[in-house]
């Protein structure tokens, strides 16, 4: 394990956003993360991990700490079980598995990042969430230093959380997934509708973290007031924190470079030279109003580290 020392980190996260770690390593085994660990607590220093980056928010100073970033990338099929490494791009396992006639999670193609990170915070799309396929998640304990095998059960998931999210000492190395058999044009074709789809709904490839809040779970009036205005059902008592946002008046509402989006006000863009406190101060902003106007308390999606 090569450890480098102020590392810029912007380029490793979507929002482009972000200052230089102290101290970087890539790790590829679960050696390497305990090896990380032990070096990290030698020197009392923060250990931080990061993976495909498309869910944080890192700050502009930079982080006093071991950034570690996961890239293990062994994957293996077996029947319609699928077991992948935590660092796995989850986009393109879903391709793969589609090439080999294995489906059913099309759904959540174009998500990007990890399969890590996927699981952790149980990152979902038009309905699916990665828990739907998930059998079995082996995790690291840097505090111990221990691996555990998590069944489902014991992942806790639910809407955009789980165990993991919860214990962030835990880190996720491998995971076991359970595929249905698809037929592969079929299935290249729906990852195909499912991604075009998203590009409809909001330009992805664009400077955020995706959803910068969580939906919040919302009061019955509200909800109510959602699904006249929208025509559509709330999902699981929670109403589209983009929804409650433009009824603020914040939609394209902007600080510095950092920008509510107007086509999804929920991605808040770093429009080319935000800084993370551009972001910190709109999201504040965000939550105040939300809080003020409808009593609703809006909570990161995004990791703030
Ligand atoms: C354009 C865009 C669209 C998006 N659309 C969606 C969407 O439709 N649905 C959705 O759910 N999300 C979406 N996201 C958010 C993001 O892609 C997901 O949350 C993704 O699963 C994060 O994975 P990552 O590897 O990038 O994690 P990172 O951003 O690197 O990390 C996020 C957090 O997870 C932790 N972490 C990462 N790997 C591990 C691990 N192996 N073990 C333990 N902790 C770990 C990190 O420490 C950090 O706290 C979108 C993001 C973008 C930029």
């Amino acid at each position: 394990m090569k450890i480098q020392e102020n590392v810029p980190l912007g380029s490793h996260t979507t929002f482009e956003i972000g200052g230089k770690a102290r101290y970087y390593a890539t790790v590829r085994t679960e050696d390497e993360i305990r090896e990380a660990v032990a070096w990290a607590r030698e020197r009392k220093t923060r250990f931080v991990v990061l993976a495909g980056g498309s869910n944080v928010l890192l700050p502009d100073e930079g982080l006093d700490a071991l950034v570690v970033c996961v890239e293990s990338d062994d994957v293996s099929f077996l029947g319609n079980a699928l077991e992948a490494e935590a660092g796995c791009n989850l986009a393109q396992l879903i391709h793969h598995a589609s090439e080999r006639g294995l489906g059913g999670w099309e759904k959540l193609a174009g998500i990007p990042g990890t399969l890590g990170g996927a699981v952790r915070g149980n990152a979902g799309a038009f309905g699916p969430e990665i828990k739907d396929f998930v059998v079995k998640v082996r995790a690291l304990d840097t505090e111990t230093g221990k691996t555990r095998e998590f069944t489902n059960a014991a992942c806790e998931f639910s809407y955009r959380q789980s165990f993991f999210k919860r214990h962030p000492e835990w880190i996720i190395t491998r995971v076991l997934l359970e595929l249905e058999p698809a037929d592969p044009a079929e299935s290249a074709k729906l990852i195909e509708r499912t991604i075009a789809e998203r590009e409809k709904r909001h330009i992805q490839n664009v400077r955020a973290a995706g959803s910068y809040f969580v939906n919040p779970v919302a009061p019955k009036d509200i909800r109510n007031m959602f699904e006249k205005e929208k025509g559509v059902k709330s999902r699981e008592g929670r109403v589209p924190a983009g929804w409650l946002i433009e009824k603020v008046g914040l939609k394209g509402a902007r600080v510095g470079g950092a920008v509510a989006s107007e086509q999804h006000p929920n991605y808040l863009k770093n429009d080319g030279n935000a800084t993370a406190e551009d972001v910190r101060t709109l999201a504040k902003m965000i939550q105040n109003a939300v809080r003020k106007q409808f009593g609703i308390e809006l909570e990161e999606e995004a990791a703030v580290l």
